[in-house]
């Protein structure tokens, strides 16, 4: 009797309009596994044309998990130094981002230059 339902519910969902659906969900797939500092396990699966991220946050325990089972990423310690270190890293990345604002004007500049001389 089991098998006889379960033919009835196989054609329906065959014939009816879950078959798009169906179709969606056969769509090339890529899995990727992560692997935190904690050994947890963790495969993701993305669409075939989307670019797995280097990194992805454990679900199991929520630190930072990499592709590298070898060298999965510390886990992030609240340190009392480490506020200092925030503070200068932010002062770096500040420059960083006004060298590369900077270069960015420089380049606007020569092209609006260059713009110049051709029209
Ligand atoms: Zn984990």
């Amino acid at each position: 009797m089991a098998g006889a339902g379960n033919a009835i519910r196989g054609s329906r969902i065959g014939a009816g309009p879950m078959g798009e659906a169906e179709r969606g969900e056969a769509a090339p797939r890529q899995t990727v596994t992560y692997f935190c500092s904690h050994d947890h396990r963790s495969v993701v699966t993305f669409s075939i044309e989307a670019t797995a991220p280097d990194s992805w946050d454990c679900p199991k325990c929520g630190l930072p998990a990499s592709l590298d089972s070898e060298n999965p990423p510390p886990a992030p310690k609240t340190e009392p130094y480490k506020t200092h270190l925030a503070y200068v890293k932010e002062r770096r990345s500040e420059t960083e981002a006004a060298d590369i604002l900077d270069e960015a004007v420089a380049l606007l500049r020569s092209r609006r230059k260059a713009g110049e001389i051709i029209f």
